[in-house]
C-alpha cells in the first residue's frame, strides 16, 4: 500500500461541464515521496491539488488515500496540510498564535500546544519571533511561519502550491533547501506545484509534467531531462536546439535522420514518427562540441559563428547552419572556451546519445 499512498485514478475535472481542465489524470504517489506537478500557467496543477484537498469536486474518476476513497470526506477530515504562494497567515494573531491555531481546532490541551509551537518555531528557525505579528516579518519569514503552520498538526500529506513564487531568487533557493530538510526530517508525503523547472528538478523525487490538463510525462528528474518523451517536455525542462529533418531509418535504438540541409546524423530513437516522415532532432546546448577534434562525438554539422554572450560561469555561442537555422551552444567558461571570428565557418559535433529523435509536435 505504501507505494500507492495517494492515488489519482482517471480523474477528470470540468468547471463548466464542457471544457475539461484536467483530462484523464492518473498518478500513484508513494508514502513519503516528494512529487511535483510542473507545467505552464493554466495547465491544471492547482485544480489537482484542490481536488485532493477537498475544495473542488472531482467531475469523474476517483482519488484514494491509503486505499480509502476520499471523494466524499470533508476537507477538514482529510488531515492534509497546505501552503500557498500568499501566506494566508492571520494578520491579527501573533506568529505563535498562528501556529497554535490548527492545534486549538483539533482540541489539543494547552500545555501540549505550547510545547509543539516551541518545537515548530525552532524547526523553522524562528524561535525568537513567536510574539511578532505577520506584518512585522519579511516575506521569507512569513513563508516559514506558513510552512510551520501547515506541518504542526503532523499531517501525512502536505500540498504546496507555488509556495516560493513571491520570493526573490536567493531566498527561493534557500527555502527550497529548507523545505527539503523538513521533508526528510518529518517524512510527510509532499505534493508540490510549480511552473519553475529548476525548482522542480532540484526538489523532486518525481515530476509530472502537465500541458493543458494532460500529463505529458511523469518520471524522476534525470530521466525527464535526459530522456524527455516528447518535444513539449524536452523544451519545458531546460533549453534545447531543434533541428528539423526526415527520418530515413530506425535501427534498434538508433534513428537515422536527414537534416534539412542534407546532413545525415544518427540520434537516439525516443518517440519517432514513421520512416519518411518529418522528425525533430533535439540537442541540448551543453552537449555540443565546437570544432571537429572529438572522434567520439560522431555527428557533425557545419556552422557559421554569429556571436557569443558572456554569462559568467558559462558562455553562449550562437551559430547559423546552412539552412539558416539557429543553434545555441553553451560552454563552461574555462580555458577550453574557443575564440572564434564572426562569420568563421566551424563544425559542431555531438554524440548519438545526446541527440534525441522526436516526433514533430
Ligand atoms: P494552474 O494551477 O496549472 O495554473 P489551474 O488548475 O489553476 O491551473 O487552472 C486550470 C484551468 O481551469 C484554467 O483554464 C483556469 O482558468 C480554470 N479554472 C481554475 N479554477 C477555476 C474555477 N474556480 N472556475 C472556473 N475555471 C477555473
Ligand atoms: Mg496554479
Amino acid at each position: 500500500m505504501d507505494s500507492r499512498y495517494v492515488q489519482f485514478k482517471n480523474v477528470k475535472k470540468s468547471y463548466d461541464r464542457h471544457n475539461f481542465v484536467v483530462k484523464d489524470f492518473s498518478l500513484d504517489i508513494a508514502k513519503g515521496e516528494f512529487v511535483t506537478l510542473l507545467g505552464p500557467s493554466g495547465s491544471g496543477k492547482t485544480t489537482c491539488l484542490m481536488m485532493l484537498a477537498g475544495f473542488e469536486d472531482v467531475t469523474s474518476g476517483a482519488i484514494e488515500v491509503n486505499g480509502q476513497l476520499i471523494t466524499h470526506v470533508a476537507p477538514y477530515n482529510r488531515n492534509i496540510g497546505m501552503v500557498f504562494q500568499h501566506y494566508a497567515l492571520f494578520p491579527h494573531m501573533t506568529v505563535a498564535e498562528n501556529l497554535a491555531y490548527p492545534l486549538h481546532v483539533r482540541k489539543m490541551p494547552k500545555e501540549k500546544i505550547k510545547a509543539k509551537v516551541h518545537e515548530f518555531l525552532s524547526l523553522v528557525e524562528l524561535e525568537y519571533f513567536g510574539n511578532r505579528y505577520p506584518g512585522q516579518l519579511s516575506g521569507g519569514q512569513k513563508q516559514r511561519v506558513a510552512l510551520a503552520r501547515s506541518l504542526i498538526f503532523e499531517p501525512s500529506i502536505v500540498l504546496m502550491d507555488e509556495p516560493l513564487g513571491a520570493l526573490d531568487k536567493n531566498l527561493r533557493e534557500q527555502m527550497q533547501f529548507e523545505i527539503k530538510r523538513l521533508h526528510e526530517q518529518l517524512g510527510f508525503t509532499a505534493i508540490y506545484v510549480t511552473h519553475d523547472q529548476t525548482e522542480a528538478l532540484t526538489m523532486s523525487d518525481r515530476i509530472a509534467v502537465f500541458e493543458d490538463g494532460v500529463v505529458q510525462q511523469c518520471a524522476d528528474p534525470s530521466t525527464l531531462y535526459e530522456r524527455p518523451a516528447n518535444a513539449f517536455v524536452a523544451d519545458f525542462l531546460g533549453e534545447n536546439n531543434h533541428l528539423p529533418g526526415t527520418l530515413t531509418k530506425v535501427d534498434g535504438e538508433h534513428a537515422h535522420i536527414e537534416l534539412s540541409d542534407g546532413t545525415e546524423v544518427v540520434a537516439t530513437a525516443i518517440n519517432c514518427p514513421d520512416v519518411g516522415e518529418p522528425c525533430l532532432l533535439a540537442v541540448r546546448p551543453e552537449n555540443f562540441f565546437i570544432g571537429d577534434k572529438d572522434e567520439v562525438k560522431s555527428n557533425q554539422v557545419l556552422a557559421t559563428f554569429v556571436t557569443r554572450l558572456y554569462v559568467g560561469d558559462f558562455i553562449r555561442y550562437f551559430f547559423k547552419l546552412d539552412d539558416d537555422r539557429d543553434v545555441m551552444v553553451k560552454l563552461l567558461n574555462d580555458q577550453q572556451a574557443p575564440t572564434l571570428q564572426v562569420g568563421e565557418l566551424t563544425s559542431l559535433t555531438w554524440s548519438i546519445s545526446d541527440g534525441l529523435a522526436l516526433d514533430q509536435p
